[in-house]
């Protein structure tokens, strides 16, 4: 019986590009599904962009368009870079769309009818100037653990404490750099701690729908009891209004984001309806329909989906999901992502350089299992895996099979197709299709490809045994050549069945070359016919060079800017000594030091890494549009750079040139809103306003190293 799947990724926000690591989740889905598919199960992967919420709607406004055309924009690059990647949604959507509106209505008149809904006050920081609540990383402030400046209202970046962000000293907001006030407000919460709640998350926990892991720490979640969940925001808010509060409450981004499953999928329903080919959405997202509903997220959305998501749904008529699967962060080199390593590689520059998308899907497919272990791109170990198996082992038997069929045999196998012999040759790999299979089915990628390479090794030594070369001088032995390259022949077309959901672009060069029809699971087991002739080979796959990865981190080293959500405070971000409007403000208290500790103790080594130079300011210069930023050019003997110093509540910029003053000049350059800054001026701070320029006694010259 074919099995009737809806099957979703997560949505991606609307305000970045796709990287890599956002790459893991869309192959690892888009795997699954062409495996269905391949299955001749009925499987629709349908996605959409996350599009509401503050962080859009600043980010629109600092780049001076409407928060639509924004999501329109982003909506195009995410999905020319999916696509680039060959992850082949049936319909991809946003969550700005009626569809999401009217679902997000129903579920929470739904939640109302059951009495789920409470309204409360919540007092929060309040920006006065943006007339803004400001959610937790829009508030920057003193760390009140070490007193780092500029740390995030969630967690401290410089000592790693996490605290709320009532707790900061001097707190100021990001968006304006006034002080926030505490301000009280009604909110509307998803009331999870209702027993009815609890007890439906209980059974749906243990129900099979989650990985063992996750349920362990589902059951860690609910013994420590629910809190009801703010499914509210107030306005200024892109995203829907709550329906009965003449716009003054908006659904939470979080509300409306998973809902954007149903949006996109009813979206589809009604294309496929109007192209004559109807599909009814009632069959995949109301119970009972006998359909499969598959979740693929990473392990840090797992709170959303495995509580929120089902008990919203179990509460509104709706369909519950019949699996949840997480999968780990990604890691390249074994380290985090990092734009100053280059390792922040977006998919975007990858396929800009020509790198083939199905090497990176052939690497990510090879390291993923059913787990929510973290995967790590190791750029050495990529180059090498991917030349060894996908060029060194499973091509190569194409390339070395083919030119002895068509220069001796006119492009026809054998006159005869004996599977005996096959299966004797190639028991593994006739038989092969349905441990394969049920390897995809568990997503246990990496051990079906290790079972497909243990084929293609086999494949290789037979030919290597036969010398086919030397038959191939010996008339009399031409039978037999015959048979050692059909049998190759066979051996890669089977190969490639259990590829395909990994390698869809190779799979189809394969078909044509070997003039079959799209390959499916049902033509596992079975060989080509007898006297079949295939298609003069053409190369099917390049090496991958160290070079192109050096190229790739390079360019992502150099290009990267800040992620969208920094980049409007990039100031502060300049320099570590960045100053704020708050502390300008405040400029009648004295200076003072900070009251912490110095930091953990570091190796000399680490110190020299530091390239520590006088520089003379040579110009500085006021930035247009930046409140908190001086662009000043420096000579450091060598040549000059270009800084931009957080230091205008400090200095005038004229009084700054011809100074010295000492700069980091080793650090990577960084890309902000007004130009490239090419190093780092030091200067000191402390718990009371100012900001003190570091300079050198007299008789030092630029160009000096500070040591
Ligand atoms: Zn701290």
């Amino acid at each position: 019986m074919p099995r009737r799947i809806l099957v979703t990724s997560a949505l991606p926000y609307a305000n970045g590009a796709i990287h890599l690591g956002h790459l893991v989740e869309y192959i690892q889905t888009d795997i699954w599904v062409r495996f269905q598919k391949m299955r001749g199960h009925e499987a629709y992967y349908v996605c959409a962009d996350d599009t509401h919420g503050t962080p859009i709607m600043l980010r629109a406004e600092q780049e001076g368009i409407t928060p639509q055309q924004l999501i329109a924009r982003v909506l195009e690059e995410h999905q020319r870079d999916f696509a680039g990647f060959h992850v082949g949604f049936d319909n991809y959507y946003s969550t700005d769309s009626p569809e999401n509106r009217a679902f997000c209505e129903d579920i929470y008149a739904g939640l109302e009818r059951e009495g789920l809904i409470a309204r409360r006050p919540v007092e929060q920081f309040y920006d006065p100037v943006k007339e803004m609540f400001l959610p937790d990383r829009y508030i920057k402030g003193k760390c009140p653990k070490c007193g780092a400046a500029d740390q995030y209202g969630d967690a401290c970046e410089v000592c790693g404490s996490a605290y709320s962000p009532t707790d900061l000293v001097d707190p100021y907001s990001v968006v304006s750099g006034a002080k926030p006030v505490r301000r009280s407000s009604e909110h509307y919460f998803f009331r999870l701690s209702d027993s009815r709640c609890q007890r439906f998350l209980k059974e749906w926990t243990r129900s099979g729908a989650l990985q063992p892991e996750a349920a362990n720490k589902l059951d860690e979640w609910l013994a420590a009891g629910l809190q009801d969940w703010d499914i509210s925001r107030d306005p200024p808010y892109f995203g829907f209004a709550i329906p009965g509060t003449g716009g003054k409450k908006f659904f939470y981004v979080w509300l409306d984001a998973p809902v954007g499953y149903f949006a996109s999928f009813r979206n589809l329903c009604d294309k496929r309806t109007a192209a004559g080919a109807p599909l009814d959405p009632d069959a995949f997202l109301r119970p009972g329909g006998g359909t499969e509903m598959v979740h693929f997220i990473g392990k840090d959305i797992l709170y959303f989906h495995a509580l929120f998501w089902p008990a919203m749904l179990q509460f509104s008529g709706y369909r519950t999901p019949s699996s949840v699967n997480a999968h780990g962060f990604l890691t390249v080199n074994g380290e985090k992502m990092s734009k100053s390593r280059g390792t922040f590689i977006t998919a975007e520059s990858y396929l800009a350089l020509g790198l083939n998308p199905e090497w990176l899907r052939y690497y990510y497919a090879a390291k993923l299992n059913a787990t929510m272990e973290d995967i790590d791109l190791s750029l050495d170990d990529f180059v090498a895996r991917v030349n060894s198996d996908l060029v060194g082992k499973y091509v190569n038997i194409a390339s070395r099979a083919a030119g002895f069929i068509r220069q001796h045999f006119d492009g026809r196998l054998e006159p005869v197709a004996d599977r005996e012999r096959f299966a004797a040759e190639f028991p593994g790999i006739l038989s092969g299709g349905g441990a394969s299979a049920e390897l995809f089915e568990r997503r246990e990628y990496g051990k079906a490809l290790r079972l497909a390479m243990l084929g293609a090794e086999a494949v290789n030594q037979f030919f290597d045994q036969h010398q086919p070369w030397a038959l191939a001088k010996d008339p009399t032995k031409h039978a037999e050549l015959h048979h050692v390259c059909t049998s190759a022949l066979n051996a890669f077309r089977l190969l490639t069945i259990s590829l395909k959901p990994v390698l869809p672009k190779l799979a189809a060069e394969v078909e044509d070359f070997l003039a079959v029809p799209p390959l499916t699971w049902a033509d596992a087991g079975t060989l080509l016919p007898a006297g079949h002739r295939v298609r003069p080979y053409r190369h099917l796959m390049a090496r991958l060079e160290r070079k192109q990865i050096d190229a790739l981190v390079d360019a992502n080293r150099e290009s990267m800017a800040a992620p969208p959500s920094q980049q409007r405070h990039a100031e502060h971000q300049v320099h570590t000594a960045a100053k704020t409007v708050a502390e300008v403000a405040a400029k009648a208290t004295p200076a003072s030091a900070p009251k912490a500790p110095p930091s953990a103790a570091i190796s000399i080594d680490d110190f020299a890494k530091l390239d520590l130079r006088v520089a003379k300011i040579v110009k500085a210069e006021h930035v247009e549009g930046a409140d908190k930023l001086v662009k000043l050019t420096l000579d450091i003997g060598t040549e000059t750079r270009t800084v931009f110093a957080g230091i205008k509540s400090a200095y005038d910029p004229a009084q700054l040139e011809g100074r010295l003053t000492v700069m980091v000049a080793n650090l990577a350059p960084r890309k902000m809103r007004f130009g490239t800054s090419e190093g780092m001026i030091l200067a000191a701070s402390g718990e009371g306003p100012g900001v003190f320029l570091i300079g050198p006694d007299a008789g030092a010259v630029p160009g000096m190293k500070v040591k």
